[in-house]
């Protein structure tokens, strides 16, 4: 998930007023549904909503909450069409229609996604932040508009002008190589759709991702990757290829749920290449980081920092390859996508509790 969308998410949730209703019960609901919300449990907040409708349908604060967890639970088009009642009922509820333009966004329909921003200025013209993404979301259509694309079964891969086009073909054939080699590994799963991938300049990238300094790619159900520097090092866009394509395959698999370890210790394992820099890494210093401080993305950390996160989530991961093997590991990856908590689904599934692990 990007950070925007959850962000802004949490602060929805945090800072929704409880009105009087009518019918305690309902209120009853609505308040637990909110503080489910705000501890992470979307599908508990979804089950409270969902019940608190029933009693008052036209309630448009309970449809923005019902929305609000089917988008934590990923399921995009309910949060959409939960947003839209929302709005409908109240159209002056921005909450709603921020959170709509941002899931519109990340579900791929960009030009629904500003329709709406465009809406929500109209109403909050002071709104920078919602001018500054909408302006960002058009100079990306507009580039993605005059792309072109070299497809195959598995990936369309898409750049901007002929100077561009022998590389996506080598990033083509590197990604399809990376589609066997990874899938085999995590136990013969594969990703459902062909993966899209957009090569940008350095500049583009950092412009549309808003990536820290230090990224060599993105993942947000798109594959991204800056150019710079894969034009006279094929290794390099090996390996950024292979860890993004690893992100694709786990989000196929589960599409919420997993901890940024072992995202991130998945994706750092499986690309092309040692870990020796990981293990050099790690014994440099003096205290591990312990996992369960690696549960939430990297994007916020320094340089060196996300270095040694990235490294003890990649040594972790390959230690659990190694013990446990990919058959095991996609069917974690399952379980936590279908809502099971970590530490039962490491059980069942690892054959150990994640605590002695
Ligand atoms: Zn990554």
């Amino acid at each position: 998930m990007t950070r925007t969308v959850l962000a802004l998410m949490l602060a929805v949730a945090a800072g929704v007023p409880l009105a009087a209703q009518i019918d305690p019960r309902t209120a009853l609901l609505e308040r637990g549904a909110w503080d489910a919300l705000r501890a992470g449990r979307a599908h508990a907040a979804a089950e409270g909503f969902r019940e608190a409708l029933a009693a008052d349908p036209k309630n448009a604060r309970l449809h923005l909450g019902a929305g609000l967890a089917a988008a934590l639970e990923r399921r995009d088009r309910d949060a959409m069409d939960a947003f839209e009642r929302a709005l409908a009922l109240d159209a002056k509820l921005t909450q709603a229609r921020a959170l709509l333009g941002q899931v519109q966004y990340r579900f791929g329909d960009f030009a629904g996604a500003i329709r709406t921003y465009d809406t929500l200025i109209s109403l909050a013209p002071d709104d920078r932040d919602a001018q500054a993404t909408v302006d960002r979301w058009r100079r990306e259509l507009e580039l993605h508009d005059r792309m072109q694309h070299a497809v195959s079964s598995h990936f369309t891969v898409s750049f901007e002008g002929p100077a561009e086009a022998a590389l996506a073909a080598e990033a083509l054939e590197v990604l399809d190589r990376a589609y066997w080699r990874i899938g085999l590994l995590l136990g013969g799963s594969y990703p459902n759709e062909p993966v899209p991938v957009v090569l940008y300049t350095g500049e583009q990238f950092r412009d549309i991702t808003r990536s820290p300094s230090w990224a060599a790619g993105a993942y947000d159900g798109i594959i991204r990757v800056p150019m710079r520097g894969a034009v006279d090092n094929p290794k390099e866009l090996d390996r950024v290829l292979s860890h993004e394509f690893t992100h694709a395959l786990i989000r196929g698999l589960a599409p919420r749920g997993v901890p940024a370890w072992l995202n991130e210790g998945l994706a750092t394992a499986l690309e092309s290449g040692d870990l020796g820099w990981a293990e050099k890494q790690v014994r440099s210093q003096s205290k591990p980081v312990p996992l369960r401080e690696l549960q939430s993305g990297f994007g916020r950390l320094t340089g060196d920092q996300a270095q040694l996160a990235y490294a003890t989530s990649a040594l972790a991961a390959r230690r659990l390859i190694e013990e446990a093997g990919g058959f095991a590991i996609a069917n974690l990856l399952r379980d936590l996508g279908e809502g099971v908590d970590f530490e039962t689904a490491f059980l069942h599934r690892i054959q150990r509790p994640f605590a002695d692990w």
